[in-house]
C-alpha cells in the first residue's frame, strides 16, 4: 500500500487541508492518507483548542472520504509529540508498505526548527504543498537549504539523504486555521470553508468565540 501521513493542528481543519489531501492521493496514487492531529505542537501553542475537540472534528471532516483515516496517535500523547516519533511509530506499523510525509510548503519550510529533522529527512519521503502566497516552486528551491538537486519535474533530492521531495502544485485555497479562528471570533460566517458538520460541532461547543 502506498500511505500518506498528514499531520497538523487542525484548529479546525478546512477544505485547504481536505481538498489539498485529496488532490495529493489522487495525484500519486496512494492507498490512504492518515490525517494524524497533533497532541501538544511543541512550535505552537498558541489558541489551542482541546486536543479531543481537534480530534472529533477531524473525524467529522473526513468521514465520507473512504480513502482517509484519522489516528489519535498524538492526540494520546501526554508529552509534546514529535514528528519523528510519530513517522517511526507508522513505519513499524506498515512494515513493508511505501510511506510519504504530507506538508505545505510553509511548513516544510519550518523543518529546520524541528527536532531532529536531519534525521526525520533520512526516514521518509515528503510530498510538498503549494499554498497561496506566492510559495511557488522556485521560491522553495532557492530559499530552503534542506533541498539538494532536482531530479526530475517536481521531484527533488533531500540534501544527505537518501529521500526525496515530491512538490505538487494543488488548487491553491486561501484558507488557515487562523483566518477562520478570527472570522469566528468576530461572529462571521464559515459556511464553504470548513464543513457543515465541522460547523455544527464548533457551535454546540462554543468553540473559538473567545
Ligand atoms: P494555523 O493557521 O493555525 O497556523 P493551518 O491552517 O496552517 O493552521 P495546520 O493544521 O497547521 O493548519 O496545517 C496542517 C498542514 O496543512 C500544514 O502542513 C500546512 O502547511 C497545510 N495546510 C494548511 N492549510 C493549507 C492550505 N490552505 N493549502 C495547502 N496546505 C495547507
Amino acid at each position: 500500500m502506498k500511505i500518506g501521513l498528514f499531520g497538523g493542528t487542525f484548529n479546525p481543519i478546512h477544505y485547504g487541508h481536505l481538498r489539498g489531501a485529496e488532490e495529493v492521493r489522487e495525484h500519486f496514487a496512494l492507498h490512504k492518507v492518515i490525517f494524524i492531529p497533533s497532541g501538544i505542537p511543541p512550535l505552537k501553542i498558541l489558541n489551542l483548542k482541546d486536543k479531543y475537540h481537534r480530534l472529533e472534528m477531524t473525524k467529522l471532516a473526513i468521514e465520507s472520504n473512504p480513502y482517509f483515516e484519522v489516528s489519535d496517535y498524538e492526540i494520546k500523547l501526554d508529552a509534546p509529540s514529535y514528528t519523528i516519533n510519530t513517522v517511526k511509530f507508522f513505519k513499524n506499523l506498515y512494515q513493508g508498505h511505501t510511506l510519504w510525509f504530507i506538508i505545505g510548503v510553509d511548513s516544510f519550510l519550518e523543518l529546520p526548527k524541528w527536532y531532529k529533522h536531519g534525521e526525520l529527512l533520512k526516514m521518509i519521503d515528503f510530498i510538498v504543498m503549494s499554498r497561496p502566497k506566492n510559495l511557488t516552486e522556485n521560491y522553495i528551491l532557492e530559499s530552503c537549504s534542506l533541498i539538494g538537486e532536482k531530479i526530475e519535474e517536481n521531484v527533488f533530492q533531500l540534501k544527505n539523504s537518501d529521500k526525496k521531495l515530491y512538490f505538487i502544485n494543488i488548487t491553491p485555497f486561501s484558507i488557515s486555521s487562523t483566518l477562520l479562528r478570527e472570522k469566528i471570533r468576530k461572529n462571521e460566517s464559515i459556511k464553504y470553508l470548513v464543513p457543515d458538520k465541522v460547523i455544527s460541532y464548533i457551535e454546540a461547543n462554543k468553540l473559538y468565540r473567545s
